[in-house]
């Protein structure tokens, strides 16, 4: 049963705003990228979760929890009455190697040895769990989910399930068979409740509203967008088209995500889009969706 499902984080939201419209720097976009491949990753052991285990266990996606002042973050958790797995989600691709506490590329460049981020979370996860009155056994793996992901020189006993590993990995978590009780159900919604929005590690790359490009990237391939007609967009590069509200709509919350501390006004947002020449079609997109504030000149809009 899925109790929690996983949110896109906010620091990918960012990063994929600022790409369309900055240029971003060789480390940030690397980071980027690394991020965006890690959520699909992640994505992927969703679905196959979804599709592969039986509905009985308790699952939940992305929870970022604190013990005694350390955050800790478990990619996906799932619940039995007699044993919680703890799942590291890794969208690794090509060849690596282990050499000791060492992990490598096959090009000899040193990666971090997931399997540390692991017992590090593992006990704090553990503590946590005893605090809330539960002794449940917990066992911690690392989900390598790409099957073009591969690793030497692995001890027998590395906590580690490959993607070709997963479906007999499946037929042992289905073989249990249990009721999930009220307990187990508490736990569950306890963790829910604990689970903490933000995470204090968000690296911001640094921006401003200067340095970004103005206009509407389309949806669908994020070019930018061109006026078809007065109520109508067109994207030059893969043909889409849009309704004017709604991309105004979608520049409006892409403004308020990056510039929560400016105004959201007709003059803001037509000049953030650019291409809307009518100011009336984002006049009645603002009045439409906000609650105004103040008149004339001075007018803004909030959330409703
Ligand atoms: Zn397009």
């Amino acid at each position: 049963m899925l109790v929690k499902t996983r949110c896109e984080p906010a620091e990918l939201k960012l990063l994929r705003y600022l790409n369309r419209r900055k240029i971003l720097s060789e480390k940030e976009m690397n980071y980027y990228l690394n991020m965006e491949k890690g959520f699909l990753g992640e994505k992927k052991f969703d679905e196959w979760i979804q599709t592969n285990l039986s509905k009985g266990w308790l699952v939940l996606h992305d929870l970022l929890l604190e013990y005694n002042h350390t955050v800790f973050q478990i990619d996906t958790l799932i619940i039995s009455p007699e044993l919680i797995y703890l799942f590291e989600v890794k969208n690794y691709e090509g060849d690596f190697y282990i050499d000791g506490e060492r992990w490598y590329a096959i090009s000899n460049a040193e990666i971090k040895n997931p399997i540390h981020q692991l017992s590090r979370n593992e006990p704090l996860f553990r503590r946590l769990l005893q605090d809330l009155g539960y002794k449940t056994l917990t066992e911690a793996k690392i989900i390598f989910i790409n099957p073009a992901f591969y690793l030497y020189q692995v001890p027998l006993k590395t906590p580690i399930i490959f993607s070709s590993q997963l479906n007999r990995f499946a037929n042992k978590l289905n073989m249990k068979t249990f009721e999930i009780k009220d307990r187990q159900l508490k736990l569950a919604e306890k963790l829910v409740a604990l689970h903490l929005k933000e995470s204090p590690y968000i690296r911001l790359p640094d921006y401003s509203y200067n340095q970004l490009v103005k206009g509407i990237p389309c949806a669908a391939c994020h070019s930018f967008m061109a006026a078809l007609t007065l109520e109508t967009l067109i994207c030059e590069s893969c043909g889409c088209k849009e309704a004017a509200y709604l991309a105004v709509m979608r520049s409006v919350e892409e403004y308020k995500f990056l510039f929560p501390n400016c105004k959201v006004t007709t003059n803001s947002i037509q000049e953030w889009c650019e291409i809307i020449q009518s100011k009336k079609t984002i006049q009645r997109v603002l009045s439409k969706n906000f609650k105004k504030i103040g008149y004339g000149k001075y007018t803004y809009y909030v959330e409703k």
